[in-house]
């Protein structure tokens, strides 16, 4: 065969695959230099501040209120006006009208809200932007469908709202966390007091504009920022009558021991080490896309992160070795970037309890590995991270480390897979990779978690409830299950 003459065919490959920046403008977003509390429809003046910064590079962002007793005193007589002034005798489709508009106004600003987002809790902005806002609207929109129906998604059963709900959020999803607390709360007739996390409290601001902007009536959803302290105040106020909360099991079981006695309800959304379970007829490829979306999604910061993962001992090797080699692909770096895969860690504490975490998995004999990646100098960083080698007792397959860091182990059965994996004070949520929908089914029944992902992970939908058992907390948030907690029934 004659030899193809190849000197005439230079292509423009490059040799380099390295991406360029895509860096989004953060020009969109205003930040005040100084934030009060938004109680009764206007801006309170705090007496105290701190400072908020960007994770990214520790920039700070702006004085943010830290209320005190007093302050959360006064939104929560703005949420109990509010509500005997006529937002719980409100007709549901009334109430509706607002949620719609709030959720019209999140999608309409939604580029504005990701960018401050990421700024502010250092998540990659295609996950903001992807996910974390088109959710929020999400939930706004699928309760504002409820709001005029109540009475058939509880026939004869006389649902009426519970009064003022007490609300506290973490700083892993900030405004999905707001949007999974008021959304259904204002959906039943109740009025609110919410306080977002210490670390993310600006999209929360953000959205009393939102609430502005949407004529929503003044004291039917209040925000005090600050510290645990806040949170704390929260929850002893007196003419609180529900108490939802989402953040750690530790803080979760102070606040059960607080309210033992007082007849205020509860919900709390706790912490999770879930399994992530491969048998070895999965599809191995998506499998491993699953579980690096179970782990690295958010930096890891996620409740129901697939932080343990199970794989049968047949196939353990290829799957870790393509496991290593896909993580040498994850792009760490500028949350602001476009095609980050991993940003900022949340806080200079958050990191530190990662790297303890990590240096107890070190210390106990699991083998790291970590892809070779620069990390910027400045803010919190911490790369992508596998262990193998892994004990059930060693503390990084036990406690919830949050964090970029997966603890690989083995089984055989679907029986020790089980044990297992249920083998955990937590019970948030799983995933099963396998081919056969009978062993789906049959794991999906025995696998001690309020949600089960088949062949997925971290899918999320407002009409699918989330929820925990054990040690990962009590009461369902989203879909039609999530009205409950909000409502009182004639039985
Ligand atoms: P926390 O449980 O302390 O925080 C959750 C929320 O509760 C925040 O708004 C916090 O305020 C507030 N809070 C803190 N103390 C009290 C209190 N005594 N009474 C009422 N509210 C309070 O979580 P952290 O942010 O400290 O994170 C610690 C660990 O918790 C993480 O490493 C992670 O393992 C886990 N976590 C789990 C989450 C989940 O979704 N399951 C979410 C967040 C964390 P403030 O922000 O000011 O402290």
């Amino acid at each position: 065969m004659a030899e193809l003459d190849k000197t005439q065919r230079e292509v423009g490959v490059p040799g380099d695959w390295t991406y360029a920046s895509a860096p989004e403008s953060r020009d969109i977003v205003h930040i005040e230099d100084r934030y009060g509390y938004f109680v009764g429809g206007k801006w309170l003046e705090p007496s105290e501040t701190y400072e908020t910064i960007a994770p990214r590079d520790e920039e700070p962002l702006a004085a943010i209120g830290q209320a005190t007793a007093e302050d959360v005193g006064r939104a929560v007589a703005a949420a109990r006006e509010a509500y005997a002034d006529g937002w719980s005798s409100l007709p549901g489709s009334e109430r509706a009208k607002y949620l719609f508009r709030i959720a019209r106004l999140l999608q309409e600003r939604s580029r504005e809200f990701a960018v401050l987002e990421s700024l502010n809790g250092g998540k990659p902005i295609k996950e903001s932007r992807d996910v974390d806002i088109p959710l929020a609207a999400a939930h706004f929109f699928y309760y504002a469908g409820w709001a005029d129906k109540l009475e058939y998604a509880f026939p004869n059963r006389r649902p009426r709202p519970v009064g003022v709900a007490g609300q506290i959020i973490p700083w892993n999803f900030p405004l999905l966390m707001l949007a999974w607390k008021v959304a259904p709360a204002l959906a039943c007739g109740n009025t609110v007091v919410l306080k977002p996390a210490e670390t993310t409290p600006l999209t929360a601001l953000l959205f009393c504009d939102v609430l502005r902007q949407a004529e929503l009536p003044p004291g039917v959803v209040n925000i005090v920022t600050g510290d645990g302290r806040t949170g704390a105040a929260i929850v002893e106020s007196e003419d609180v009558d529900k108490i939802a909360f989402t953040g750690s099991t530790e803080v979760g079981k102070e606040i059960q021991r607080r309210l033992a006695g007082s007849g205020k309800r509860l919900t709390l959304e706790l912490g999770g080490k879930a399994a992530n379970i491969v048998f070895d007829d999965a599809a191995l490829d998506q499998a491993v896309e699953g579980i690096v979306n179970g782990i690295y999604f958010n930096q890891g910061h996620v409740c129901c992160a697939g932080s343990r993962l199970f794989v049968q001992e047949s196939i353990y090797e290829p799957l870790v070795a393509k496991l290593e080699r896909r993580l040498t692909t994850l792009r760490v770096g500028d949350p602001l970037d476009k095609n980050t895969d991993v940003g900022a860690i949340n806080s200079a504490a958050q990191l530190e309890k990662i790297q303890e975490l990590v240096a107890s998995g070190k210390e106990e004999g699991a083998e790291i590995f970590q892809p070779p990646c620069v990390l910027p100098e400045k803010g919190y960083w911490f790369a992508p991270t596998v262990f193998t080698n892994v004990a059930q007792s060693y503390r990084i397959a036990q406690e919830e480390i949050f964090g970029p860091v997966l603890s690989v182990l083995t089984f055989r059965t679907p029986e020790e897979a089980l044990e297992k994996a249920n083998n955990t004070p937590y019970g948030l949520s799983a995933g099963v990779w396998t081919e056969k929908g009978s062993r789906i089914l049959w794991m999906a029944q025995r696998l001690r978690a309020g949600v089960v992902w088949a062949n997925t992970y971290n899918r999320f939908d407002p009409g699918s409830p989330f929820g925990g058992y054990k040690e990962s907390g009590f009461g369902r948030e989203g879909g039609r299950h999530g009205l409950e907690p909000y409502l009182r029934f004639d039985e």
